[in-house]
């Protein structure tokens, strides 16, 4: 390929890949992305999908809440609901010693300025959950979150990216980077590209792709793994988790229970594959029964583990390589960056074009986690 054909080139066909794609082409980039499987084979492809601003570390807290404001009206985004439906996310106490650490959230929230969190008491999650078990004594809610469905949204932002000029290739993993002159030379493949910007949004192995132009960051891997049922009746409209265990419930529009929460799987980086720890994965199905004691006879249909990279402090890594002008940086989102997708994009888009962005990011640079390893 080229150089007149492609001014950017994003490594990685995950939802955030195609994201920065969709915005870069939208704001006149003409973009390529390249995809070493195919568009969603890792975590953009296994993950819950839930759209959640619950919770979240604060630094992310403001980027959450924009990127929610998107998923409010995704339809207009990328001409599809993605499955987005928003019955709320609830952070359940299953007794009162439980209820302190949502209350001092609360007041974090509130001091902060924020009123996107609030408490509801047991009768009020009677209501919104009836299925719930009756020892449940209350919860933290941000009523418009929501889940969406992660194969819908792949299409959806596939098919806008493609509408806007980006071409796709899969099957090409990115092997070697090199400068040539002010451009990057990429092969991926049988795909030789020459662009003077790359974003790097490559997931798991992004840390990879960064030391190909210097940029030594150091990165953990994820392997949650994910439940799914026999369909079921209407049993609950919200997402619920539930404070000191890992488990995240909610219930498909097909009916399936949707069981997660990060319990953690094995992840093979190197052979690009993820398998079920079924004995951790026992904790998530008891928890499951314990707080909906209706489903203790439902059957599990299948369950998976999806890789995703995770940093040190679990926040992503968004912005300019500190290294290699014209490389910017979009991973590490930690089990949490499905809800943050159509923000990132936006930020992406918003750095390459003009340089900076309105967002606070300094909180996601590259620098923050690599002063950690020289200094170790
Ligand atoms: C089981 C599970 C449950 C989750 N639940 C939630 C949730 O409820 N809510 C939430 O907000 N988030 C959740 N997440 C996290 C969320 O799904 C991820 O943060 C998000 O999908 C990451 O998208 P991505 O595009 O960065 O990564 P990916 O989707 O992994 O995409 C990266 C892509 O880069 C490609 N790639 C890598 N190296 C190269 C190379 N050299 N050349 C070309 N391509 C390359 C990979 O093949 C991959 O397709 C969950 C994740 C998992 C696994």
């Amino acid at each position: 390929m080229s150089r007149s054909a492609f001014d950017t080139a994003v490594i990685g066909g995950g939802l955030h890949g195609l994201s920065a794609a969709l915005h870069l082409a939208r704001a006149g980039r003409r973009v390529v992305l390249v995809e070493q499987n195919w568009v969603g084979r890792h975590a953009s492809g296994a993950t819950a999908a839930g759209v959640r601003t619950l919770g979240r570390d604060l630094a992310e807290v403001p980027i959450s809440l924009e990127s929610m404001e998107m998923w409010h009206r995704i339809e207009a985004i990328v001409g599809d609901h993605c499955g987005f439906h928003s019955y709320g996310q609830l952070r359940v106490a299953e007794f009162t010693a439980h209820l302190p650490s949502l209350e001092k959230r609360l007041e974090t929230m509130h001091q902060q300025g924020y009123g996107h969190e609030e408490i509801i008491d047991r009768a009020e999650l009677l209501k919104l959950v009836p299925a719930i078990a009756p020892h449940c004594v209350g919860a933290l809610i941000a009523r418009r979150d929501g889940a969406a469905d992660p194969h819908r949204a792949l299409r959806a932002f596939r098919r806008s990216c493609e509408g806007a000029g980006v071409v796709i290739h899969e099957g090409c993993g990115v092997t070697a980077i090199d400068r040539r002159g002010s451009d990057w030379h990429i092969r991926a493949g049988e795909q030789e590209i020459t662009v003077p910007v790359i974003v790097n949004a490559a997931g798991a192995w992004a840390a990879r792709l960064a030391a190909l132009v210097g940029d030594d960051i150091p990165l953990g891997l994820k392997a949650s793994m994910m439940i799914v049922t026999e369909r079921l009746a209407p049993l609950l409209k919200p997402v619920v988790s539930v404070v000191g265990r890992s488990l995240s419930f909610k219930q498909s529009d097909q009916g399936t229970l949707v069981i997660g929460g990060g319990l953690q799987g094995r992840a093979d980086i190197d052979a690009q594959k993820s398998a079920v720890d079924f004995t951790e994965l026992a904790k998530g199905a008891r928890a499951a029964t314990d707080l909906f004691p209706s489903v203790k006879d439902v059957r599990i249909t299948r369950s998976w583990a999806g890789i995703e990279a995770k940093t040190k402090d679990l926040l992503p890594v968004i912005g300019p390589s500190p290294n290699a002008s014209g490389v910017f940086h979009a991973f590490g989102f930690s089990g949490h960056g499905f809800q943050l997708v159509p923000v990132v994009g936006s930020i992406i888009a918003d750095l390459v074009v003009s340089g900076k962005t309105q967002r606070h990011i300094s909180p996601f640079s590259a620098e923050r986690l690599m002063t950690t390893r020289a200094a170790a």
